[in-house]
Parts: structure tokens; sequence; C-alpha cells
């Protein structure tokens, strides 16, 4: 999974890594609300999973607050490689007097991790000229190795310092989030000799997400819906606050009906077709749970196909890992549904006998909760 600029720069923040001040608006009311507060001159930057972003034109220098309303905009509509901006990262600029390279990687080959550092940050890694890659510790990364890296690049005093306390802490970072890579591209230094991230690229092994909730936030909706069609089930937004969970189109689209019938608001529905285990389930509810709209959760399960017990499990997962806290209102029938009815018991999960009964609850909840 690839962090945007300013997740990265939230784990940056985590672990003690100096940061330019910065603000996030999404659109236009976003960034009212945030435009007072600013200190000109700020830097605007697209949030895109894609790198080259400066030479692309996709970070934009205002001087001053008229500029920046207008180029706001103009990032917001700008694609670069295929890829829109989901937010815009407003930085107050940094008086910068000379960009270094650092970045940390897991080397699987050699089983270990590799850094590399250049004096000439900024570019793109091809483009860095003088690199240095050498392996590391990450377990056992000493303060004098840290400092000898700095020395490699020829900078001396607070820099050196500030530098070497920077590799030691991104260390840090990349062992306990079990990053791939993690890159600051520019290390900035300022005039005061500081140094400071101005970029953050970082990757975490899918493979060890599931060791690490707090990162699930950052898991894209595109991601989860990829995934979910691999998983072999359908997903499709809609613009209410219910989401629907079935299995077969038909049935879907008819609780989709009976849900628009009884004043409810669909605002998702996810269809399995018929293929539901407890992992399937888990993910279709990690989906729902990146729809912050969703106020309640319908899940309409029928047929002999579908082992309710595992619904059952993946439910109570899902609530056991705060993944999600809206109510889910069942109807679940089939393979051993009275064994799922007694897991469910003491959870936010509601069991109902018909599908009308389970909507006409849910729909009543939401008017509550108005
Ligand atoms: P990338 O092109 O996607 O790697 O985006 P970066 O965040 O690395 O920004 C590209 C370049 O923009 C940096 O190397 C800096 O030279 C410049 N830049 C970004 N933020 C600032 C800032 O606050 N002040 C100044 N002076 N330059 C900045
Ligand atoms: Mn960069």
């Amino acid at each position: 999974m690839k962090l945007l600029e300013y997740q990265g720069k939230e784990l940056f923040t985590e672990y003690d890594i100096a940061i330019p001040k910065s603000y996030l608006a999404k659109n236009h009311s976003e960034l009212s609300q945030v435009a007072d507060k600013l200190k000109f001159p700020v830097v605007l930057k697209s949030q895109l999973t894609v790198g080259g972003r400066g030479k692309a034109g996709a970070i934009l220098k205002c001087m001053k607050k008229e500029e920046l309303e207008p180029k706001f905009t103009e990032l917001l509509n700008k694609k670069v490689k295929g890829e829109y901006p989901s937010v815009i990262l407003i930085e107050e600029a940094v008086d910068i007097g000379k960009e270094l390279y650092l970045s940390l990687f897991l080397n699987r080959g050699k089983r270990t991790y590799s850094l590399i550092s250049s004096a000439e940050g900024g570019m793109d890694i091809e483009s860095v000229e003088n690199k240095v890659i050498q392996d590391i510790s990450i377990t056992g990364l000493t303060q004098a190795i840290a400092e000898s890296i700095g020395k490699n690049l020829g900078i001396s005093g607070v820099t050196a310092e500030s530098f070497s306390n920077i590799v030691i802490k991104l260390a840090k970072l990349v062992r306990e989030k079990e990053a791939e890579l993690a890159e600051i591209n520019p290390v900035a230094i300022l005039r005061d000799g500081t140094c400071l991230a101005l970029d953050a690229k970082i990757i975490i092994d899918d493979n060890s997400i599931f060791r690490h909730p707090e990162l699930r936030k950052y898991i894209q909706i595109s991601e989860l819906q990829e995934q979910a069609e691999k998983s072999g089930f359908s997903f499709v937004e809609l613009d209410g606050d219910i989401a629907i969970i079935g299995n077969g189109a038909g049935l879907v689209m008819s609780t989709l009906d009976i849900v628009n019938d009884a004043g409810g608001k669909p605002g998702a529905f996810l269809d399995f077709g018929g293929r539901a285990t407890t992992e399937t389930i888990y993910k279709a509810l990690e989906v729902i749970s990146k729809l912050k709209k969703v106020k309640a959760i319908l899940v309409n399960l029928f047929g002999g196909i579908v082992r309710t017990d595992l619904v059952a499990q993946a439910i109570l997962d899902a609530y056991k890992d705060g993944m999600i806290s809206v109510p889910i209102y069942a109807r679940i029938s089939g393979a051993e549904s009275d064994k799922a009815k007694q897991m469910l018991s003491n959870s936010k999960a509601k069991l109902f006998d018909t599908v009308e009964e389970a909507i006409s609850s849910l729909v009543q909840y939401i008017g509550l909760s108005k």
C-alpha cells in the first residue's frame, strides 16, 4: 500500500520527524475554512500516488491569498499520469538552503534494509547524483552509523546532527510499520541549518497491514473495490447512508427497492453472488467502513449456499477489530442460522426473520439518529 504524501507525513509527525506546517482541503469549502489561518507564501501539493509531481506542474506556490483559489482549482482539475487528486496539501513554504536525498528500502534479495543517501536531492531518484547505497541493520542502527551517513554527505554541525536524527527516526518508523520503502526527497536544509522532511513516500508491505489496524484508514476505497472484485463480488456506491450487503443480483435489487419504499436511502450495495466466506464478508465490511456516510448496514442473505455462522463470525470480527461501529440489521437465512443468531446475540448486529422487519427497524433507527 502506497501512502499519499500527507499520510506519510502523519507518520513522520508520529515519529517526531519535522515537516512544514500544513493543512488539507478536498474542496472549496474546506479551502475557505483554512484560508485565513495560512501564512503566505504557501505551496499547494496535489496528493497523488504517482511521482514527479513537481515536473508535472502539480505543485504550485502561492505568494498571496488571491492566488490560492485559482491555483487550488487548477490542481483539483489537473490529471497527472491518469490520476486526479483526492485532496490538496497546503504547506507553508520553507526557505530551503539545500536539498538532500534519503531513503530506506527493504532489500529482499539481501534480506536486509538498504539506505540510499545523496547530497543532491530534489529530483527523481534516477537522476540523483552521487548516491551512496549501504546495507544497514535497522534493529541495530547506532548513533555512530547514523552520523557516518551524514559525514559521507559532507554535512556537519547542527545539520549533521539533525540529519542523523531523521535517519534514526525513519529507521524506527520503517521497522515498526513494516514499510517496504520510506523515502524523503528532499530533506531540506533550512537557513538555520536544521533538516526538515519536505516530501514523503512510504510503501507499507500489503501482507503486513493486518498487523497494523492504525494504518487501515489509509487504504483507499478504489484499492478495496479492486480487492472486492477479486474476491468475486460487485460493489456500487450510491448517494444515501445505508449500506446493503446481499447475495445475488436479484435479491440485492429487490432489497434496494424495499429500502427505498420504506423511506431509506441506500448508500452502497455489495453483491456476493453466493461465495460468502468469513474473509469475503469481512472484506465487504472493510469496504463499507471506508464510507463515512454509512450510518447503518443491512445484511440480507438468503439460501442454503450461505453458511450464516461464517457471516456472523465476520461481523463479530469487524466489530472486535474496531473496523465498524455502526449497527447491522440482518436477515440471514441459510445453513446454521440458529448458531449465527446465538453468536450475534450480544453484538451491535440485530437479527430479524424477514427483510421487511430488518428494514423497518433500520429506517426507524436512522430517523431517530437525525
Ligand atoms: P515531487 O515532485 O512529487 O517529488 O514533490 P516534492 O514534494 O518533492 O516537491 C518538489 C520540489 O518542490 C522540491 O524538491 C522543492 O524544490 C520544491 N518545494 C516543495 N515545497 C517547497 C517549499 O515549501 N519551499 C520551496 N522553496 N520549495 C518547495
Ligand atoms: Mn519529492
